[in-house]
This record gives C-alpha cells, structure tokens and sequence, in this order.
C-alpha cells in the first residue's frame, strides 16, 4: 500500500512542467515534494464565472473585467508621499482607470498591450470630463495568448506567488499534479474517525481546493471554511497535539520525578515573614502548584497571570517546597535586567530564610563564575537565578528538584528542555508568563501543560489611565509628566525598536531625550538602550531604582517585569508601531504601588475621530492570517484604521486576555508569538484564529487514540504514525516511542 507520506518523497521536481529550475523557484514557497505541492492551498478564489464588459459595471459591486492595458502612470502624492500608479485598461465597451498604491514596480508589469484580468470593487469618480470608473488596488492577473479558457469561466484558485513563480503557472502545476498522483494521496486520518467527523478524505479534498468546480460558494471557499479546508486543517492540529500528548507521557515514563512533602518548616517560616497576605488567587494556584510536587511524576505547569498579580511570590513559594526537601531550585529570566530584578525580590526572603541565592550572569568574571558554579555544584547554593547563561554545559547542580522559567513565550520549547536535562531524574517544571496568550494558542504550545491563572491582583491596584495623544499634542504630555514628576514620582518614556535600523531607533530616543530635557529642565533623565553594555545597563537601572534618574527613556524596555513602584508614567512613543500585548506590558509597568498610574501613548496617525466607520471595511479582503507568503500590501489607509482601531482598543480595556484575543485576530500568531516560538509551530492550513473548535476536537481525538493505543502500533494508525514522526518526532524527541 502507499502511503500519502510517499508523495512527500517524490521531489517537486519530477512533477510535470516543473524540472530543476523551476523546483529551485518553489522551494522558495516551503514546495520540495509533490505532497507539499498539494498542501500548498490557494489564499483566495476569484470568481470568473462572469466576466463583466466594463460598460456593464455597475459602481459599489465587486467584478471582474478583461481587457487591454492602454497606460500605465507613476506618480507620487504631494501630501503623503504615496507612490500611486494609475493604469487605463480598455475594452471594447468602455474604458476603466485602476490604481495602485505604493508598488511603483507595477509599472513593469502593466505594460501597454498585455490582457489583464481585473477583480475589484468600482468606484465612479466625477470628472471635468464626466464620469469615470475607478477600480483601487484591484486583484489582476496578466492573461497569455495560450491560456484559452483556463483562465475565465470558471472559479480560479490563487495562490500566493514568489518571484518567477506566478499563481496560474502554480494553477498548471496542480492540474498536472491532480492528474498524476491524487490517486496515491492516502489518508492517515482513520477513516472511521473521517466519518464520525463529517469530514471528506484527503483525496476528495485536494480537487475542490485547487480546482473547484462552479457550484462551489466562492464566499466559504474564500472563507477557507469548507469541510475540504477543515479536512487538512484537522489533520495539522491532530498531529501536533498527537506529539505534545506522546512527548509528555514519554517524558513521564522516562524517569521518575521527586515527591516532595507539600508542607515544611521553610514555609511556614516564609508566611511568617511575609509582610502581606497572599489573594485568593496565589493561595489557588500555590495549591494547584504542591499538588503536582507531590506526585511521583514530575510538574509540567504553565503559570499565567498578568503583570502585576504576583507571580514571582508564587514561584518562590514553589521553591521553597524545593528547598526544604533538601533540593535545589532554578529560575530562568529572558534577560539580564528581569534576571537582576527577580533576584532582588528573592534576597530579603532568602536572607531571612537562611537560604544561599545566587545569581549567575553572562557578564560575570571568570573567577567569581567560577566560584558560584562549584558551590552550585557541591549543593551549598539552594537557589539559582539567571539568564540563557544557565543553559551552559558546565552548569551543574547537586540535586536539582525544581526548574522555573519565566516568560517562557521568548523561549522555545526545547530550551525548556534543556534546563531539565541538567538532573539526572525529572525536575518539576513551572513555567511563567504574564504575556497574556490567547487560550487557543496555549493549547497548541503548551498542550503538554496544565495550565494556573492567577486572575486577581493584590488589593488596591487601581486600573491605569491610558490615553492617546497625537504628535502634535505633546505638550499636553509634558504637562501630565511635570505634574507627577513634581510630585515626586519618576517616568518611563519607551521609543519602538524595530528591526532593521537600530540607530535610526536610538538617534530616535537620544533625540527624544533631548528634547524632554529641554521641555523640562527641573528634572533628571537617563538614557537606556540596546547598544549598551549590560553593566551600563544595570547602572542606569541602578540610578532609575534609587531615584537618581527621574525619566528613564529607553529603547528596550520590552523588559518586561521591572517591579519599581514609584513609577507612575507610562509614556509610549510611536505607539502604533506597539502590538497590544507589548502595550500591555508596557502598560503593567506603572500603577504598581498605591498611587494612579497613567499610561500616554503618542502616535503619528492622525486624529482618531470617525474611525469605527473606516474599520469595517478594513478587515474584509485582509488575507487569512496563517497563510502567507506574500501578502499583497494592504493600501496605507487600510493600515491605518487598523492601527487606530487597536490603539482604541487598548485605551479601553485592561484586560491582557482580551487584548490578547484581539491582537491574534488582527495581527496573527507569529506577531504576538514573536518569531521564534512560532517558527516551531507552523501551519500550511490551520489557523489558530479561525480553527479554534477545531483545534479542540483535535485535543481530544488525540487523546481518545492515545488512550487505545498510546504508541500507534495499530495498523489503522501505521500512516498515521508514520506522518507524525517525520513532522514532530524530531522536534519533539519523540524517536523513543515505537
Ligand atoms: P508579576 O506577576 O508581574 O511577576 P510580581 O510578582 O512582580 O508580579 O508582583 C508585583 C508586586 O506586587 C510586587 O511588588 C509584589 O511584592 C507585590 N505583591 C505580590 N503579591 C501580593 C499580595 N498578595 N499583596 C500585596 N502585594 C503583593
Ligand atoms: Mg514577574
């Protein structure tokens, strides 16, 4: 029998109308073999069952034109400096100008002559000349003498394009492909299970996704929401949550975890000296927490909880079940700064427990590395705090019982696994993150965790004022700063850091600095930035805690988690350039001790008034989120009320789930993911947003398999298997199962 996975061994290459230098081209699209051809589904259909003589069409309705590009003009606005391209395109009925935005290389492709195929919506534009019809930013395709009928009359797939690969060569590509080897794509999903679900197999599924006939709705298909795009889609999040659920009960077979008694002298001390009572919610998770130490088998828990709820209480409460077991506990920090910040918060406690707590640094000196790693090593240190520097081989532990890693979204998953690895049994795990992720997302990245919220802050936290301010209403900015400063409290003013000009950023900030000093002379300003070595860093961090420093403006403080109560404002410059979650955290910075805190952004999009009616145009016609390749750029306008609309959003909401939530839809998962964590974890079909039912019944299919039949030895689950290993089992570790 042949499995569908063979077609993944059959190179793309081979397939007809491809050969070598072609396959070099698709490769460039993740196409290697004929299987990831046709996984490769169209991003959007077009309706060219009708095609339209441009005297029939009729302003406000979407259609499709054919004709003959008679112009094509560059030219840029005077006022916002867009590149516009107009091009004039004629049939024999009429006559229709399209525009583009700011691709002035169009102009290659529009050249006098060639036969275009127009979809978009028309507009009618009164003129000195009467009226005129004006397509914006249509789809188009560019039509060659041999295409016949291939390209009209029917409902035409479009795919996302590389350079030297258009969509109708891909079109050709997948016609041949059907034609050849549809009849080996075989299911590795159970056809019993296909069945139970309604969902068709993977051979009746590839034809309606790259050929559909003309009775299929252009709408569901555009929707990606046919029970064909839920067929791959399914099969995507079955096997990874097949791999998350298999590499968490090999993990917990592999070794036998520590069993540590829920109770001891350490903590009994430590609520003794603890100058405040716990919430509800930490006393909650703390239970959940020793619950799982308790147990034979090691914790795999996730601890989420928004800035400012407590969560490091909570982690140190963990260690101390640790400790007090005679074992030694770890906790990891993305950066130097939080790691800096988390071992001041443990100190006191440790000191008054009689605990030894170090901190291990990349900037440390031989010597003292040195030291702190033997004493590490002989069991003298209890706890250890740091950053990726603990990954390093020749840190070792006597008894390591506990691994904590904070902010684990900035770290992979198998950096996880690496920490663990440095005990020879099975570490308890708890991981912390006060990046509000959207549950749907956590179940796919930590769907081997369980998962504790902490969703109550210690009483008297007053909600942060967030407002907006454009560029030109600075000086209302400076005004609200001196009144706090005045008061005597201190300031953050953050600058964006965006890739890839860093001191284009930093000229942006020293700028900003400058002219703060200047608008308010009374007060003292330090100057943080990326660039700078980490022990400058801790210095101005040094003089920013001891109030030295009145205004800290920085380029990095995407630190997330500095703890420094005094600070009451939050100003954000270039906002719009911010995702909601990074907002947030920004945001969770101030408002920490008893006084109001406020949050002031400052963005360059122009006055915010009657933007709810622009939005909902904007989100139609925005491509699916997962999908892309090469989106094409949606006109600046678009982008703009999007912005807004999420800077609205965030003035009115302080709920990090919500704006979570509401960040994923707008801007997908790999932006509030951040690349690393997502690069992992990609779909060709799924999307998170749209599959999250889907994502669920994946969860639990997987889990109603692995309960019969925990190493898919079964014969009805060999493809299956076979698919998983080849897609996860390396990532995964999973090469022990089976
Ligand atoms: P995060 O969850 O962002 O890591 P922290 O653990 O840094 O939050 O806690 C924020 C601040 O709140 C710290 O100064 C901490 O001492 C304080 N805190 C934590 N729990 C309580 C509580 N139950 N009552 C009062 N203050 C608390
Ligand atoms: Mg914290």
């Amino acid at each position: 029998m042949l499995f569908s996975s063979q077609l993944s061994q059959v190179p793309i290459q081979y397939a007809k109308g491809v050969g070598p230098k072609r396959a070099l081209l698709l490769e460039k699209l993740g196409i290697r073999s004929v299987e990831d051809a046709l996984w490769y589904i169209p991003w959007r259909y077009d309706n060219r069952l009708e095609i339209l003589p441009i005297r029939n069409v009729v302003p406000g309705v979407k259609v499709t034109v054919r004709g003959i590009v008679e112009a094509c003009r560059v030219a840029i606005t005077s006022r916002r400096r867009l590149t516009l391209v107009t091009v004039i395109v004629r049939d024999d009925t009429g006559v229709l100008e399209c525009l583009f935005f700011n691709q002035p290389f169009l102009k290659g492709t529009f050249t006098p002559g060639v036969s275009v195929l127009l979809t978009g919506m028309v507009t009618a534009s009164s003129h000195h000349r009467g009226n005129k019809l004006i397509m914006k930013a249509p789809m188009y395709e560019i039509l060659d003498e041999d295409d016949g009928d291939q390209e009209v009359g029917r409902i035409i797939p479009i795919y996302h394009e590389t350079h030297g690969v258009s969509s109708k060569q891909l079109r050709r590509i997948l016609q041949g492909i059907l034609d050849q080897y549809l009849s080996q794509a075989v299911d590795v999903v159970p056809e019993s299970l296909r069945k139970s679900l309604g969902l068709p197999s993977l051979a009746e599924s590839f034809p309606v996704l790259h050929s559909p006939s003309s009775e299929r709705s252009v709408a569901q298909l555009n929707a990606h929401e046919t029970s064909e795009h839920r067929r791959l889609a399914f099969e995507e999040l079955l096997l990874l949550q097949l791999a998350l659920a298999m590499r968490r009960t090999s993990l917990d077979q592999l070794v036998e975890g520590v069993s540590f008694s829920p109770s001891n002298p350490l903590v009994t001390r430590f609520r003794e000296v603890l100058s405040f009572s716990l919430t509800a919610a930490q006393e909650r998770v703390i239970r959940e927490i020793v619950l799982d130490m308790s147990q034979a088998t090691a914790m795999n828990r996730l601890l989420q909880g928004d800035v400012g709820c407590g969560k490091t209480i909570v982690a140190l409460y963990a260690m101390l079940i640790a400790c007090g077991a005679g074992y030694q506990a770890v906790l990891m920090a993305p950066t130097e700064i939080l790691s800096e910040q988390h071992y001041a918060s443990l100190m006191p406690y440790c000191e008054k427990l009689g605990l030894s707590c170090h901190l291990i640094k990349g900037g440390l000196s031989g010597r003292a590395r040195e030291e702190s790693l033997a004493l590490l090593q002989s069991g003298a240190v209890h706890i250890v705090v740091g950053t990726h520097a603990l990954l390093q081989p020749d840190v070792r532990f006597h008894r390591l019982g506990l691994v904590i890693v904070d902010e684990q979204h900035k770290f992979g998953v198998l950096q996880r696994a690496r920490l663990r690895e440095k005990a020879s049994w099975q570490p308890d795990v708890l991981v912390m993150t006060a990046t509000p992720i959207p549950r749907t997302l956590a179940m796919t990245i930590y769907g081997d965790l369980d998962v504790s919220v902490i969703d109550q802050f210690p009483p008297g936290r007053k909600p942060v004022l967030t407002k907006l301010f454009m560029r030109s209403q600075r000086k209302a900015v400076y005004e609200l700063l001196q009144k706090e400063l005045e008061g005597g409290r201190q300031a953050y003013v953050v600058f964006p850091l965006v890739e890839p000009s860093e001191k284009v950023d930093l000229q942006a900030a020293v700028e900003g600095a400058e002219n703060l000093q200047k608008a308010l002379p009374a007060f003292r300003i330090g100057l943080l930035h990326g660039r700078m070595s980490s022990k400058d860093k801790q210095h101005v961090m040094d003089d920013f805690q001891s109030r030295r420093i009145d205004i800290l403006v920085s380029t990095t403080v995407v630190e997330v988690g500095l703890d420094i109560h005094n600070a009451t404002v939050m100003v954000i410059e270039h906002a719009e350039r911010f995702g909601l979650a990074q907002l947030h955290q920004l945001r969770g910075r101030v408002g920490r001790g008893q006084s109001q805190g406020y949050c002031l952004l400052v963005h360059g999009l122009g006055s915010m008034e009657g933007m709810e009616r622009s939005f909902s145009l904007t989100l139609e016609g925005m491509p699916p989120s997962s999908a892309g390749i090469t989106w094409p750029m949606p006109p600046p306008e678009m982008s703009r009320s999007l912005a807004k609309h999420r800077l609205k959003v965030f003035t009115e909401c302080q709920d990090g789930f919500a704006l979570a939530e509401e960040d994923l839809k707008i801007r997908g998962p790999g932006q509030v993911l951040g690349v690393q964590q997502w690069g992992e974890l990609k779909f060709r079909v799924a999307d998170l947003v749209r599959d999250v039912s889907l994502l669920k019944k994946a969860k639990d299919v997987a889990r109603d398999i692995l309960a019969a039949d925990p190493e898919l030895h079964k014969s009805e689950h060999s493809s299956l298997r076979k698919k998983l290993m080849m897609q996860w089992g390396e990532k995964f570790s999973l090469g022990a199962v089976g």
